[in-house]
C-alpha cells in the first residue's frame, strides 16, 4: 500500500463539477490501491475576492484579520469536497491546517511551517476516511491561524508529505506538468520528465507559479519526490527529484537559468 498527497488548486476546485471530478480522481487513486490524503486550494479566485473584499473595507486591514479571512477560502473547499467524497460513498473529512496539525511561525500572511503533527490525518487514515485538508493555513502557538503566502497550499501539501513518510506528493494543477517556460505564454516551451529541485527552485525563484518557490525548498530538505500533473486528463506530468536523478534521466536539458518570461508570466495571485 503506498500512500499518496495529492493536492489540487484553485483552478481544479472552481466550482461544484470541477469538485466533483476531483472527488471521482480521488476515488480511482484509491481503486488503484493507494491512500491518500487530499489538500486543497480555495476555489478559483476566491483569495483574491476575499483580498478585495477586505480592501473594502479598510485601506489597511489587520495581518491577523487577513488571515482569518483567507484561511476561509481553502476551508470552504475542503468542506465541499468532503460531501463530494461522501456522496459518492467514500468517508472522507475534512480538516483545517491547524486541525491537521501544521505548525507554522508566527507572521501573519508569510508563516513557514514549522513541522507538522499529523496525528488526525493518521488517525482518519487508519479509519479508512481520505481526510481532506485546508492548504495554505497553520496554527501559530497554542491557536493563532496563520497562512503561508500566495500558492501556500503547495507547501502545504509537500509538508504532509514529509510528516507522513508519504511515497509522492503529487501537485495536480491546470497544466499537465512542469515546462522550461509557462507554456500558456510560450507555445514552444517543453515539458521536462524530471527536474531536480535545485534548477526548480530557479524555475520558481524566477516566477513559475507551477510551483510555490518554499515547497521546493521545503520538499528538497525533506526529500520528498513531487509530481506535478494535470488535475483533469492524463499524463505522468513531470517528477520533481534529487539534482543527480533528475541529472541522469532529465529531458529535456534543465535551463542553466530560468526563461525570463517566467519573471513576467509570475505574479502573485493567479490562482
Ligand atoms: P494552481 O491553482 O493549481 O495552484 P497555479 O496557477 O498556481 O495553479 O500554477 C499553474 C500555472 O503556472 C499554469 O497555469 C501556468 O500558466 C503557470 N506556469 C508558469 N510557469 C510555468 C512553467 N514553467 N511550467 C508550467 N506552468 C507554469
Ligand atoms: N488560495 C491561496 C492563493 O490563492 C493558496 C493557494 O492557492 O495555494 O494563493
Ligand atoms: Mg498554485
Amino acid at each position: 500500500m503506498t500512500l499518496i498527497v495529492q493536492k489540487y488548486g484553485g483552478s481544479s476546485v472552481a466550482d461544484a463539477d470541477r469538485l466533483q471530478r476531483v472527488a471521482a480522481r480521488v476515488a480511482g487513486t484509491r481503486e488503484d490501491g493507494h491512500d491518500v490524503v487530499v489538500v486543497v486550494s480555495a476555489m478559483g479566485r476566491s483569495t483574491d475576492e476575499l483580498l478585495g473584499l477586505a480592501a473594502r473595507i479598510s485601506p489597511s486591514p489587520p495581518a491577523r484579520e487577513t488571515d482569518m479571512l483567507l484561511s476561509a477560502g481553502e476551508r470552504v473547499s475542503s468542506a465541499l469536497l468532503a460531501m463530494a467524497l461522501d456522496a459518492l460513498g467514500i468517508p472522507a473529512r475534512s480538516l483545517t491546517g491547524a486541525q491537521a496539525g501544521v505548525r507554522t511561525t508566527p507572521e501573519y500572511g508569510r508563516a513557514r511551517v514549522v513541522g507538522v503533527t499529523p496525528d488526525r490525518v493518521r488517525a482518519a487514515l487508519a479509519a479508512g476516511v481520505v481526510p481532506v485538508v485546508a492548504g495554505f493555513q497553520g496554527r501559530a502557538g497554542d491557536a493563532e491561524i496563520t497562512t503561508l503566502g500566495r500558492g501556500g497550499s503547495d507547501t502545504t501539501a509537500v509538508a504532509l508529505a514529509a510528516a507522513l513518510d508519504a511515497d509522492l506528493c503529487e501537485i495536480c494543477t491546470d497544466v499537465d506538468g512542469v515546462y522550461t517556460a509557462d507554456p500558456r505564454l510560450v507555445p514552444g516551451a517543453r515539458r521536462y520528465e524530471r527536474i531536480g529541485y535545485t534548477a526548480m527552485r530557479r524555475l520558481a525563484a524566477g516566477g513559475a507559479q507551477v510551483l510555490a518557490a518554499g515547497s521546493v525548498e521545503y520538499a528538497q530538505r525533506h526529500r520528498v519526490p513531487v509530481r506535478v500533473r494535470a488535475s483533469h486528463g492524463a499524463g505522468d506530468g513531470t517528477l520533481v527529484c534529487d539534482d543527480a536523478e533528475a541529472a541522469v534521466r532529465g529531458v529535456p536539458r534543465e535551463p542553466a537559468s530560468p526563461p525570463a518570461v517566467n519573471s513576467v508570466a509570475g505574479a502573485p495571485g493567479a490562482d
